[in-house]
């Protein structure tokens, strides 16, 4: 390090670390926990205390790193982030470093070492540096996401698979060489490696393929005795864990979960107008005309979260909890789309009388209920038969679930 260097680092290690700056920082160890509302700078902070405590175990004393080393990595990681994105921004990564934080604390891989863990627990497997390596993924698994999802036609040119992963995977790795933390990561390649499958795994193209193989797991690890090889299992369990808290939103307490909704939404109507406005054809999902928010969020509860999440408890037994809160979550979307339906009901029925005018206004209330403002995004909240009629023969309406297209 230089002169210069060292004193950047201790302007940055005052604003940051400061005995006030710990005192406003949000409860990471809460289920509850979202950085709504949160300044960058809290954010950084939040991700620092993460850090600051996994590196703290005896078993990591090795990776020297400095906390104005930490912070400055931190902060660049931040910023290649792109925090126009509705939902593909910092504070998305952070909400995932947060629920692994949380998922590794419930099996008791966290905050002490995994010594006190039954050895016959699937999560023993993972050791404080695999713990290391998961987290690093978790903040930089979406690092320089454009908010175009993979079905754009990068993707397409490409004709690959995981081109956005890809990106993220390289874009993280420049930075923790460009801050002397890709040494640290790991003593052997196989921690890179682990980092670079963890972000490759959240690719929801191959979703279905990693739920199949977390079954096979639970079926190893609770009926018989024949294992992969450890490093294998390890492996699986990041994954199985990553790809969790990728799409743990679902999981969080409804109110959170809304708004993560909403804001996914935004962004895939902001796609979608892109590509009504390039003459390319659009996904329900992305098209401001057709999505709606309740059908959604059941689908995607209904036939990609749940199942991976299920799975997920059924080798790492602690995770039940959110499986739990995404099954309730479920229920209150499914009361609220039979809300709606019977207001579209009541909305039909008095449209058709003189007293229209006062009953639309009436409704329109009704439905601006959500905490973040889609009006000027128009984004419907019909009843999804309207939507996606039955036997409909046109693939182009046929429902999808996620953008990753898995069906
Ligand atoms: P990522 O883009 O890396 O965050 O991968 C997760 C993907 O899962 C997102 O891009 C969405 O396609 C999908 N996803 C996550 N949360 C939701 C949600 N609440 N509703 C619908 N799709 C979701
Ligand atoms: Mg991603
Ligand atoms: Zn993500």
């Amino acid at each position: 390090m230089t002169n210069k260097d060292i004193h950047f680092s201790k302007l940055l290690m005052d604003v940051y670390a400061s005995p006030t700056a710990t005192l406003k920082y949000p409860n990471i160890s809460n289920w509850d926990f979202s950085p709504f509302g949160l300044t960058e700078q809290d954010l950084i902070h939040s991700v620092y205390l993460v850090f600051d405590q996994v590196l703290k175990l005896p078993e990591l004393y090795h990776i020297s790193i400095t906390q104005a080393q930490l912070y400055d990595f931190i902060i660049d990681l931040a910023s290649v982030y792109h925090n126009q994105n509705p939902y593909h921004n910092f504070a998305h990564a952070v909400d995932v470093l947060q629920c692994l934080f949380y998922m590794l604390c419930e099996l008791g891989v966290l905050p002490f070492t995994n010594k006190f863990l039954q050895k016959s627990k699937p999560q023993s497997l993972l050791r404080p540096k695999d713990v290391f390596a998961l987290l690093i993924a978790a903040i930089g698994h979406d690092a320089a996401h454009p908010g175009i999802n993979s079905s754009n036609p990068l993707a397409t040119l490409y004709n690959d698979k995981s081109v956005l992963e890809s990106l993220h995977a390289m874009t993280l790795f420049q930075l923790l060489n460009k801050h002397g933390i890709d040494r640290l990561v790991g003593d052997s390649k196989s921690e890179a490696y682990k980092v670079v499958s963890s972000i490759l795994a959240t690719d929801m193209s191959l979703h279905n393929d990693y739920v199949s193989k977390i079954k096979e797991q639970a079926n190893r690890f609770n009926n018989t005795n024949s294992h992969l090889d450890e490093q294998d299992e390890r492996n699986l369990l990041c994954s199985a864990l990553i790809k969790c808290a990728d799409i743990s939103n679902v999981a969080r307490p409804f109110h959170w979960g809304t708004k993560w909704a909403e804001l996914l939404v935004q962004e895939f109507i902001s796609q979608g107008d892109l590509e009504k406005q390039m003459g390319l054809p659009v996904l329900p999902m992305n098209d401001r005309t057709k999505v709606v928010l309740e059908d959604s969020q059941i689908n995607f509860i209904k036939f990609v979260a749940l199942d991976l999440f299920q799975n997920v408890a059924n080798v790492l037994n602690e995770i039940e909890f959110a499986a739990d809160q995404m099954k309730k979550n479920l229920r209150r979307w499914e009361s609220r789309k039979k809300n709606i339906e019977y207001e579209q009901e009541e909305f039909d029925i008095v449209s058709n009388s003189s007293t229209t005018h006062m009953i639309m206004v009436e409704t329109g209330i009704k439905r601006s209920s959500s905490s973040l403002d889609l009006q000027h995004h128009d984004v419907k909240r019909r009843p999804s038969i309207e939507k996606y009629p039955v036997n409909n023969t046109d693939d182009r309406d046929a429902p999808v679930y996620c953008q990753c297209s898995i069906q």
